[in-house]
C-alpha cells in the first residue's frame, strides 16, 4: 500500500515548525526519524493532510551536559544514543538499552524523540526515562515547559504532548554516588519489541539497597513503575531472600493483559523472572 496524498514541509526552527502546525488546517504530523510514522502512513493507519519535516530543526539533536544533568536533543537518533560517550558516562542505562531498539537501520534514522513522543508501550527507552526520573522539554505555542516522566505517559501512545506541541530534549539528572543501573528484556527474537522489558536505577551502597526506581514495559498501556517491589527493596539487603520478596511484590504493581500469543499469567512470570535477574546482575556489579 501507499500513503495517501499529503503536503510536506521542511523547516529549521522551533518557531518555524510550530507555526506550520498552527497554520495548517486540517491534520499535520511532525515528521522526525520516520521509523513509526512512514509505516503508518503507508498502511494508511494514519492519513495527515500535512508532513512537517523536523529532523533539520537547528537545536534539537546531540548530547551535552551541565552541572544540572545531561541533556539529550529530541532529534538524537537511536545509533548516536547508543555510541555517546556522554550518554556513557552520565546515563549508561540509555546506552544498555539502545542495542535492543530495533535494527541498525532504524537505528540509523530513528531518534529518542520520537520513540518518546510516539510512547509504544513496549519501547525501551520510556521505560529508561522513567527509571532515570528523567523530565521532558515540550515547546508550545506559550513557550517551553517541563514535565517529569512519571507525569508524562497518560495512555495507551498518549503523553502530555498537546496538539501542535513539539518534544525539544530529555533532561537526566545527574548520577548519584553508588548509582547502578540495568536493562534487560525478553523478545521473541533480537531486535523485536519486549515480551515485558525492565530499566532499573539505583542506589546501592555495600548490596544496602539506598533508591530503587523499576520501570517495566509491555505489561499495560504505559511503561510502569512497579512501586510496591520498589519500596519493599528500598532499605533492605539486597540477598536472594530480598529479591524474592520483591518478586512477590510484583503481584500488586501489574496485572499484563493476556493477548492470543502470551497469556496474563506468562507475561507476569516473565516480568518476576527479568526482576530476579536483574537485581542479581546489580548485586553481582557491587561486589
Ligand atoms: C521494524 C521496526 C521495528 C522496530 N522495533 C522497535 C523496538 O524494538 N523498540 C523501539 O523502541 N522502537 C522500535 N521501532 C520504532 C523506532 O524506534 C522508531 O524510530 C521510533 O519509535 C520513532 O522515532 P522516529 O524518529 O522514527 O519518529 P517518527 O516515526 O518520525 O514519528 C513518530 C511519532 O512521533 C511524533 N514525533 C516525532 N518526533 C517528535 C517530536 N520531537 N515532538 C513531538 N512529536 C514527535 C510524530 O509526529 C509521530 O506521530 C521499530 C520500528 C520498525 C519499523
Amino acid at each position: 500500500m501507499k500513503a495517501r496524498t499529503f503536503s510536506f514541509r521542511r523547516v529549521t526552527s522551533v518557531e518555524e515548525a510550530l507555526a506550520a502546525f498552527a497554520s495548517c488546517e486540517g491534520e499535520a504530523r511532525f515528521l522526525a526519524g520516520g521509523q513509526s510514522l512512514l509505516p503508518a502512513l503507508n498502511l494508511r493507519l494514519d492519513a495527515p493532510d500535512l508532513l512537517i519535516d523536523i529532523s533539520r530543526v537547528e537545536g534539537m539533536r546531540g548530547v551535552s551536559v551541565s552541572s544540572s544533568g545531561l541533556r539529550i536533543g529530541a532529534l538524537t537518533r537511536h545509533v548516536e544514543v547508543l555510541r555517546s560517550p556522554l550518554v556513557a558516562e552520565h546515563a549508561s542505562l540509555l546506552s544498555r538499552a539502545a542495542p535492543f531498539v530495533a535494527h541498525p537501520a532504524i537505528r540509523n534514522l530513528g531518534t529518542i524523540g520520537g520513540s518518546l513522543a510516539l510512547a509504544d508501550p513496549a519501547a525501551e527507552f520510556p521505560t529508561c526515562i522513567l527509571a532515570l526520573n528523567a523530565s521532558l522539554e515540550i515547546a508550545g505555542a506559550n513557550g517551553i515547559r517541563t514535565v517529569r516522566a512519571d507525569d508524562y505517559f497518560r495512555a495507551l501512545y498518549e503523553t502530555d504532548i498537546g496538539p501542535g506541541e513539539l518534544l525539544t530534549a530529555i533532561l537526566i539528572p545527574p548520577p548519584s554516588h553508588g548509582q547502578r543501573v540495568h536493562f534487560d528484556e525478553l523478545a521473541r527474537r533480537r531486535g523485536d519489541y519486549a515480551i515485558v522489558g525492565l530499566a532499573v536505577n539505583a542506589v546501592i551502597h555495600d548490596s544496602n539497597v539506598k533508591e530503587i526506581r523499576l520501570a517495566f514495559s509491555s505489561v499495560g498501556p504505559i511503561p510502569t513503575r512497579a512501586k510496591t517491589a520498589e519500596a519493599q527493596l528500598i532499605g533492605t539487603f539486597l540477598g536472594a531472600e530480598g529479591i524474592a520478596s520483591a518478586q512477590a511484590a510484583l503481584a500488586n504493581d501489574l496485572s499484563p493483559d493476556g493477548t492470543d500469543e502470551v497469556s496474563s499469567e506468562t507475561r507476569m512470570h516473565l516480568a518476576r523472572v527479568l526482576l530476579g535477574r536483574s537485581l542479581n546482575a546489580l548485586l553481582r556489579e557491587d561486589k
